[in-house]
C-alpha cells in the first residue's frame, strides 16, 4: 500500500464468493469506499463496494486518481438506457499495486499502474487474439456496470473508489516520469483519440481536425501534434479559442460561423469528432479532402441529424466510428506519452464536488478533464452497498 493513503480495513465479515469465482484464493476480499449512483436522478452518493479476494491472476490496486469521463455522466444518468444500480463509475484509474495473486509475476506491490475501460474479454475470439479486446465478439467486460462472467456474473464497479481488483491482463504500466493525476485521463480520453489517429496512420504533414474541445478533444489535439500533424480545432465555444491555441492547435474555427466553415473547405485529411451531443456532420464533411475520413467518437443519447450520402460520395470520404483501444495499444499510447511528455490538463476534485463537476462537464465548463482525488473518499461502511 502507498504510505499515507487510506487503506480499506480488512473485511470483518467474509464476502461470500460467487460459486464460479474461484475457490483457492488465500487472500481476503476487501471493502472499498466509493461514490456512485443508486438511480438515474439521485446524483452520486457515498457507497461501499465489496472487492473480490484477489485470485491467482488478479492485481489489487489502491486507487489514487480517477478521471471523470462524459461517458460516466451518460451512464449514471441513464442516458444510455437502463443501468445496473448501484453503479460506481470511473474508467480512468491510476494507482499503486497493493496485493497480487499467486500467479502474477509482471506486477508487484508498489508499482504505478492504470486501468482503463476494459477489465475482461473472452480472450479467444479473433478480435481478442489480435489485441483488439474492445471489439471482443462476445462483448468486452467494461470497468463498470458490466456483467463479470468470470466472477459469478457480479456487476463491475469502477474507479470512483479507494481500490479495485483487476485481472493482470487488463492492467497497464504507468510511466513514473508522468504526473499520475494527469495520466488518469489517458486511460480513456487518451487511448480513444490515439487509436483512430494511429489507425489512420497520421504523420508529419497531415492536417487533423478536432471537433469539440473537451476531455477527448484536448487529448486529440495534443496527440496529433505529438505525431507531427497540423491541427485545426472546431469548437462551439468562443471562450475556448485562445485556450485551444495554447494547447498547440494551429488554427481554431468556430463551427457555428458559416463563413469560417466555408473557408475551411477541402483543407483537412482526418477529423476526430468528440462532441457529446447530437450535431450535423455534413458541414464537417465539406472540410475534408478527397479520401479524407471522419471518425465519430462521441455517443450522444439522442439521434443525430442524417448524414448526406452525397457529401461522402463526391469525395470518397469515409465516415467511421472507433471504440477506445486495445490493451497493447493502450500501453503503446502510455509509452508514447511518456516519450513525448503528453498528459491531460486536469482539474482535481474531491468526492463532494463530483455532482457539481458533472453539471459543469455538461455545460462545457472544464479545461479539460476533472480528476477525482480518492483520498477525499470517506472510509467504507462495514457492509457493502454494491
Ligand atoms: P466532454 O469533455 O464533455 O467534451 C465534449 C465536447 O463536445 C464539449 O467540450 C464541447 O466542445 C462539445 N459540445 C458541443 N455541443 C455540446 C453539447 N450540446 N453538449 C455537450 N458537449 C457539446 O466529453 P468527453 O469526455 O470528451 O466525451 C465526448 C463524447 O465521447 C461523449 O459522448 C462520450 O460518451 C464519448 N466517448 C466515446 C468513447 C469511444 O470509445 N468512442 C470513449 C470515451 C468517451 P466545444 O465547447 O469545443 O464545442
Ligand atoms: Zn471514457
Ligand atoms: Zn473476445
Amino acid at each position: 500500500m502507498t504510505p499515507g493513503r487510506p487503506v480499506p480495513p480488512p473485511l470483518a465479515l467474509q464476502i461470500p464468493l460467487a460459486e464460479d469465482a474461484g475457490t483457492a484464493s488465500p487472500l481476503e476480499g476487501r471493502l472499498a469506499a466509493a461514490r456512485g449512483a443508486v438511480s438515474s436522478t439521485g446524483g452520486l452518493v457515498p457507497l461501499t463496494v465489496a472487492r473480490r479476494a484477489p485470485k491467482a491472476d488478479d492485481v489489487e490496486i489502491a486507487i489514487e486518481f480517477c478521471g471523470l469521463c462524459h461517458s460516466d455522466v451518460h451512464a449514471t444518468r441513464g442516458e444510455w438506457g437502463t443501468q445496473n444500480y448501484p453503479l460506481v463509475p470511473g474508467h480512468e484509474i491510476v494507482g499503486r499495486v497493493s496485493r497480487v495473486g499467486s500467479d502474477v509475476d509482471d506486477f508487484a506491490p508498489g508499482d504505478l499502474v492504470g486501468v482503463g475501460c476494459i477489465v475482461d474479454s473472452c480472450r479467444e475470439c479473433e478480435s481478442c487474439r489480435e489485441g483488439l479486446e474492445q471489439y471482443c465478439e462476445r462483448g468486452m467486460t467494461g470497468t463498470y456496470g458490466a456483467k463479470d462472467a468470470r466472477n459469478g456474473d457480479s456487476i463491475t464497479q469502477g474507479g470512483y473508489a479507494s481500490s479495485v481488483v483487476v485481472d493482470r491482463r487488463y492492467v497497464l504500466r504507468v510511466p513514473e516520469n508522468l504526473d499520475p493525476a494527469a495520466v488518469a485521463p489517458l486511460l480513456c480520453a487518451g487511448i480513444t483519440t490515439f487509436s483512430p489517429l494511429s489507425h489512420f496512420g497520421v504523420e508529419e504533414g497531415d492536417v487533423v481536425g478536432v471537433v469539440g474541445l473537451g476531455g477527448l478533444g484536448h487529448m486529440a489535439v495534443k496527440l496529433a501534434k505529438a505525431m507531427g500533424a497540423e491541427v485545426r480545432v472546431f469548437t462551439t465555444s468562443e471562450s475556448k479559442v485562445s485556450a485551444a491555441l495554447e494547447l498547440g492547435a494551429d488554427a481554431v474555427i468556430l463551427s457555428r460561423d458559416e463563413d469560417a466553415m466555408a473557408a475551411a473547405n477541402r483543407s483537412i485529411d482526418l477529423i476526430i469528432d468528440t462532441v457529446a451531443a447530437p450535431h450535423d456532420l455534413n458541414p464537417f464533411f465539406r472540410t475534408l479532402h478527397r479520401d479524407g475520413a471522419l471518425f465519430q467518437l462521441g455517443l450522444p443519447s439522442d439521434a443525430m441529424p442524417p448524414v448526406n450520402p452525397g457529401a461522402l460520395i463526391r469525395r470518397r470520404i469515409a465516415y467511421a466510428g472507433s471504440l477506445i483501444g486495445g490493451i497493447a495499444e493502450t500501453q503503446e499510447m502510455l509509452d508514447f506519452c511518456a516519450e513525448h511528455g503528453v498528459v491531460s490538463d486536469v482539474e482535481i476534485v474531491g468526492a463532494d464536488q463530483l455532482n457539481d463537476a458533472y453539471d459543469r462537464m455538461v455545460a462545457g465548463d472544464v479545461k479539460y478533464r476533472f480528476v477525482l482525488d480518492t483520498t477525499t473518499l470517506q472510509a467504507p461502511a462495514e457492509r457493502a452497498d454494491a
